[in-house]
């Protein structure tokens, strides 16, 4: 099985209380790709700029993930650079460059149109509504993701409606998941999400976990919305890219089962669990680089140790 990403391929400039960087590998779709390259074969739309080294992208190389559809064009690369405080769970914006993503016509290379899963990973709605149509028909499942700022920029707002029509499976925050309903409690927002277009809903609360909720009759059945706890860390040191390797560990072990139920979707959550909590233990996209499977698999039971009772 394999996964398209669209999404950002950037550089972040990131400052926490353990410390800063002044500029790393980051990107919504560099976070979610090595997360789910542990679980499936997965294939990047982006682009890049000059500045982007050779170094970078072979750093998602090594771990299989095909880059035949990162394009390199003049001029620099996207660039994020953000702050958090004491509260972890928000990141303050300090600067948004978007440089080649303005102006980029995503193409899907004729070599990925076999690929069984799609998943739009935050970038302007527009680029991922054209990915989107692009694998029209050919995908099994489309998760996706996006932020405050195409949520509430009015420019953007209407944009983003339409491309959540093509959605199954949206994964926001519980902020952003209001913000889009224009609600302030989340199971009113959760219902109207569901009306928006996605199948399925996974609200991320930060340290607190997540929750999945299921429009009624679809992936098997059943009413309940199920709830996975996130592991008490010791040290979180770099929140950024927590919701993306998330979404990679999710969508990854998705397209790693066979059925598409909603017993796959609630191990999916912790195996998104797991990998958002490898993702803020080190600066950047460090230790995404560096797992190992048993790694993986080893925390999952924690994960399952947490809840299970007996
Ligand atoms: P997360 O912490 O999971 O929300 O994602 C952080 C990543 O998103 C960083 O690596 C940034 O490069 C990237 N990012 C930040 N703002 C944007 C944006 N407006 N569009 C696309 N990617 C972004």
């Amino acid at each position: 099985m394999s996964i398209l990403v669209v999404g950002s391929v950037a550089y972040d400039g990131i400052k926490s209380p353990a410390g800063s960087v002044d500029r790393c590998l980051g990107g919504a779709a560099t976070y979610f790709s090595l997360a789910a390259s542990y679980f499936t074969q997965v294939r990047i739309v982006a682009v890049v700029g000059e500045d982007f080294s050779k170094q970078d992208e072979d750093i998602l190389r090594s771990h299989k993930v095909d880059t035949r559809g990162i394009e390199h064009t003049k001029g620099k690369s996207f660039f994020w650079r953000g702050e958090y405080g004491e509260n972890l769970n928000e990141a303050k914006t300090l600067e948004t460059q978007l440089n080649v993503f303005q102006s980029f016509n995503p193409q899907v290379p004729a070599e990925y149109l076999d690929s069984d899963y799609l998943f739009l990973a935050n970038i302007d709605p527009v680029l991922q509504g054209d990915v989107r149509r692009q694998m029209d028909g050919r995908v099994k499942l489309v998760g996706g993701d996006t932020m405050n700022y195409w949520i509430t920029d009015p420019n953007h707002r209407q944009n983003l409606l339409e491309t959540l029509k093509g959605v199954d499976v949206l994964l926001i925050n519980d902020t952003e998941a209001k913000l889009l309903a224009g609600e302030t409690s989340v199971p009113r927002a959760v219902q109207k999400v569901l009306r928006m277009g996605p199948r399925a809903l996974v609200i991320k609360h930060g340290e607190y976990g997540a929750t999945v909720f299921f429009k009624e009759d679809e992936f098997g059945g059943g009413r309940h919305p199920f709830r996975a706890p996130a592991l008490p860390m010791d040290e979180v040191r770099d929140p950024t890219g927590a919701g993306d390797s998330f979404a990679g560990g999710f969508m990854g072990y998705v397209a790693s089962q066979k059925k598409l139920d909603r017993e796959t979707f609630k191990r999916a959550m912790f195996y998104g669990g797991v990998m958002g909590s490898f993702a803020v233990e080190r600066f950047g996209t460090e230790r995404l680089q560096s797992l190992t499977r048993e790694e993986i698999d080893a925390r999952y039971q924690v994960f399952r140790e947490l809840t299970h009772i007996g």
